[in-house]
């Protein structure tokens, strides 16, 4: 299926599409988009920048579209849950803008604001509730929510709710959404809780995968500069002033060093802000703006904060320091190359950091070229073999053989939706698997 003209989809949708100039559908789109419709569930193993939001966001809005559900106060049909405030409000303005042709009406519910109108929206009744796990079981707890309608349920970046700790949370959400559902279930990696989790909540599941290698990432040019850690900044000075730099994010590992560095550098005439996790929403938002009005050339950033961040025209990624996790550095780097267009990533790798450096190039497989090999280190680097470190090479073991046994255990047995409507059947398919 290579162009959305040829997928069933809601004519407005196809209108929204086409006003944005979606033409071909990405592959995780074209695995999940048909099975979805049709009222599969869906376990997608993919990372931000595959299109994986109009995977999910699309089928749901096909759902709404054919079936028009009635609002009812404090009772959403569809469920988004997603593990930060910024992935819940770009998903939010993804529903936007390709529902832009449909009367369907969605709220928003994440911590770090006043409650007082996410209560009244819900009040108003929705169809599609988008929330972070914390604030949702907050307003379930107080009796604002009630997850007995849903009908179809999305978890997006299911491996970084369990990172950030939300699986209890989340085990108390799903326990109340009904077992007669559709589920959609994202997950950049599957580790076994994720695993056990997707397999409590899926029936018969479409697997996909879409490597970690995506295309997107292939067309991002990738290196490293060998640093010493005195002298990064100044390596980040000559970068930020050298290169055709029109949109950049620097990631640091620490809060404090993404605020001391945005500093540093709006110091030196570059402007920069910082967003993290200690940031309030506001402050969080007002940097993303002034980010994507070019107001700031410099995002400095956290791995958290960054999730999800979808601004086009990031011309550059620079990891000022090595993310710790190797699947973190495929999330960094991809907050460039988005949408089709190409985009730069350059690491600064101390020799503390070389260990970092080998986890990223095995779970990538390939090499990553350095800038500065004349530049020596006491250990030089070798290939991640040299040193093995056991603890990641087992979960990329496992996460192998977990891929394989979801994919061996998925069944296309999904029922049509549309086809079990003209026949009079009910239209969400009837689940024995429990919650
Ligand atoms: P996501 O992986 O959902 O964060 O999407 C990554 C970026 O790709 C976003 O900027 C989307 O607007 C864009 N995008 C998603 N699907 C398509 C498509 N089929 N054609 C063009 N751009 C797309």
């Amino acid at each position: 299926m290579n162009d959305f003209k040829s997928m069933d989809l809601f004519a407005p949708l196809q209108r929204a599409l086409a006003e944005n100039h979606y033409k071909t559908p990405t592959p995780i789109q074209c695995q999940t988009i048909p099975p979805a419709i049709e009222g599969a569930d869906i376990l997608g193993c993919a990372q931000t920048g595959t299109g994986k939001t109009a995977a999910f966001a699309l089928p749901i809005l096909d759902f709404l579209g054919h079936e028009k559900p009635a609002t009812k106060p404090n009772r959403p049909a569809v469920l988004v849950l997603a593990p930060t405030r910024e992935l819940a409000i770009q998903i939010g303005d993804s529903f936007r803008t390709y529902g832009k042709h449909m009367k369907f009406r969605q709220a928003l519910v994440y911590g770090g604001v006043g409650q007082g109108q996410q209560v009244n929206e819900l009040k108003r009744g929705v169809h599609v509730l988008i929330a972070t796990p914390g604030r949702l079981q907050d307003l379930m707890d107080q009796g604002h929510v009630n997850l007995n309608d849903i009908q179809i349920f999305v978890l997006d970046e299911a491996d970084r709710m369990l990172d950030m700790g939300f699986l209890p949370a989340l085990k108390k959400i799903i326990a109340k959404v009904p077992r007669q559902k559709q589920s959609l279930f994202f997950s950049a990696t599957l580790p076994p809780k994720i695993r056990e989790l997707a397999a409590r909540l899926l029936f018969n599941p479409v697997s996909i995968t879409v490597a970690s290698k995506t295309p997107t990432v292939e067309r991002i040019e990738q290196s490293v500069r060998y640093a010493k850690r005195g002298n990064k900044f100044a390596s980040l000075m000559d970068l930020l002033n050298g290169k055709n730099v029109d949109r950049a994010i620097v990631f640091t590992r620490t809060k404090h060093g993404a605020n001391g560095l945005a500093k540093k550098l709006d110091r030196a005439g570059i402007a920069a802000t910082a967003i993290h996790g200690n940031k309030t929403q506001n402050a969080r938002q007002r940097a993303l703006e002034a980010f994507r009005q070019k107001k700031v050339t410099v995002l400095v950033a956290t791995d958290v904060a960054a999730r999800g961040i979808d601004i086009d025209g990031v011309t550059h990624v620079i990891n000022f320091d090595m993310p710790v996790e190797p699947e973190s550095y495929v999330h960094r780097i991809g907050r460039t190359g988005r949408a089709g267009s190409d985009g730069i990533a350059i690491s600064f790798c101390t020799e503390d950091e070389l260990d970092e450096l080998r986890s990223i190039e095995k779970l990538i497989g390939t090499r990553i070229r350095v800038e500065n090999p004349e530049m020596k280190f006491d250990t030089k680097p070798g290939p991640a073999k040299d040193k093995p470190n056991p603890r990641k090479g087992n979960r990329n073991r496992r996460r192998k053989s977990s891929n394989a046994e979801l994919r061996n255990g998925a069944q296309r047995t999904y029922r049509r939706r549309k086809k079990s409507q003209n026949e009079g059947k009910p239209s969400r398919k009837t689940k024995s698997a429990s919650n």
